[in-house]
Parts: structure tokens; C-alpha cells; sequence
């Protein structure tokens, strides 16, 4: 059987969150000294919710360079994380807007807006010396303006629930991916089941990403499962990568195809 990868993504890193991470993050790499490197993806957000910016914050933007030092990969999680557009004005825009997601940042922007935050995403990467890998919408959630400004910039991939996309190209590949919405006491028991289930049915999916978000580390049922199911793929033979690492091993692959 080919090589089967799992990759540990964190959704929502900022300042603020940073807390709610950094005792799993321990475990992780505790785990990984019994079992050999698990390097992370941290989703960045640069000022999330516009009251938790990166760059006024020293201590936080050093700590994500060591871990980027030690095989990490950092990639850009649109700009504020939160949707700040005029209010929705049909029905399925709000549905998707409101009901779905408050948090679909470039869901409702136009091309010139989301030009002018993934630039300003992309500045904060460049000064501190950040490459840039991947750029993920907010609840996985962008407009075709977004979409036509991304595949004009320097990024290697996006992706949303079930895959990952290599830009500009926008070239679809299957990485199905496991998430809570651990908000509530049913959405928690609802998403374990969902889980499990989308774990089973991507056993032999080449990429099964892990993603994690900061309310998932203040429930400790939720963290376990997580440690739980990651310990489980690497004792079924996935090997931990970062998505850059997988998307550019994929590429490679192709090229050889071809
Ligand atoms: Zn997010």
C-alpha cells in the first residue's frame, strides 16, 4: 500500500488562543518523542476578531518561530476571521452568513478586499521571514472574487473539508479531514459520531487531516478523542506531515508521472 499521511492542522492561532493550545501542544510533543516527529500545521490568524494582532505581540510571534524552527509549518487564516461584510440580504446568504458561520471572513468579499487582506497577510509573513505555504478561508468559506485574488498570489495551496487545492490551479486532491464543533453538549455528541465515521470511511485515504480548534482544547473529552485518534493513525501506519510537505510530495510525484 502507498504511503498514507496524516496531517495535525490547528485552526485559529492568535495571541489570544494561544492558551487554549499550549498544554495539548505539550502532549503533543510528548507523543512525539515516543513515536518519531508529528509536525503541526498552526492556521495564523494575524488579528483575529480584530482585537488579537499578531504583530503587537512579540512573545507570541517568537514562539510560532520556534516551532517553525523545529519542522512546523505556519500558513495564513484569512486576515480577521470574522465576517465583517454588510449584512446578508438573501436567504441562502444568510443562512451561510449567519446560521452556518459567522466567521466566513472572505465568504462575502470582493476581489479587491480580499486582495488587500491576504496582502496585508502576506506582509506579516514576509517581515518575519514566514514562507508562504498555505492560505485557508476562514470556515473554508470564500467568494470567486476571493478565489480569483488568491491564485494571483504566491500561495502553494488552499483547501476546504474534503480537500486540498494546489494553487494557482486550483487542482483538487482528496485529503478528507476529521472536525468537532465542540460548542455545545449535542454538537459534541454529534461530531464524535461524525468523526468516527468519516475516520472509517478514509482509512485508505492517502492525506486525513486533523483539524482542531481552540473551543475543542477547553473540553477535555475532546482533547483526549483527539490525542486518542492520533496516537491510533500513527500505530495504523500514518506517517505525520504538514500539508505543504504533502502538497509538494504529491506535485513531485505527478511530475514524475507525466
Ligand atoms: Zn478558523
Amino acid at each position: 500500500m502507498a504511503d498514507r499521511h496524516l496531517s495535525l492542522v490547528l485552526h485559529d492561532v492568535a495571541p489570544e488562543t494561544w492558551p487554549d493550545y499550549v498544554d495539548f501542544v505539550a502532549k503533543i510533543d510528548a507523543l512525539a518523542r515516543r513515536h518519531g516527529p508529528i509536525p503541526i500545521t498552526w492556521l495564523v490568524v494575524p488579528d483575529f476578531h480584530h482585537r488579537s494582532d499578531c504583530r503587537r505581540d512579540g512573545a507570541f510571534l517568537e514562539r510560532l518561530q520556534s516551532r517553525r524552527a523545529v519542522g512546523d509549518e505556519l500558513a495564513l487564516h484569512g486576515y480577521y476571521h470574522c465576517d465583517d461584510a454588510p449584512a446578508p440580504r438573501t436567504p441562502r446568504d444568510w443562512f451561510m452568513r449567519r446560521f452556518y458561520t459567522w466567521e466566513g471572513e472572505f465568504y462575502a468579499l470582493d476581489e479587491n478586499e480580499a486582495a488587500r487582506r491576504l496582502d496585508k497577510g502576506i506582509e506579516l509573513f514576509r517581515s518575519q521571514g514566514w514562507p508562504l505555504t498555505g492560505f485557508v478561508a476562514p470556515a473554508w468559506l470564500m467568494s470567486q472574487g476571493a478565489r480569483r485574488a488568491l491564485a494571483q498570489r504566491d500561495f502553494c495551496y488552499t483547501s476546504d473539508p474534503q480537500h486540498l487545492y494546489t494553487l494557482p490551479d486550483f487542482t483538487r486532491l482528496k485529503a478528507p479531514g476529521l472536525v468537532w464543533s465542540a460548542r455545545s453538549a449535542w454538537r459534541r455528541g454529534l461530531s464524535h459520531l461524525a468523526s468516527e465515521t468519516q475516520r472509517w470511511r478514509s482509512r485508505q485515504a492517502p492525506l486525513l487531516r486533523l483539524g482542531l480548534h481552540p473551543v475543542d482544547m477547553r473540553h477535555a473529552r475532546v482533547q483526549e478523542y483527539w490525542l486518542a485518534v492520533l496516537e491510533r493513525l500513527i500505530h495504523e501506519g500514518r506517517h505525520p506531515i504538514t500539508k505543504y510537505d504533502w502538497v509538494t510530495g504529491q506535485r513531485r510525484r505527478e511530475q514524475h508521472a507525466a
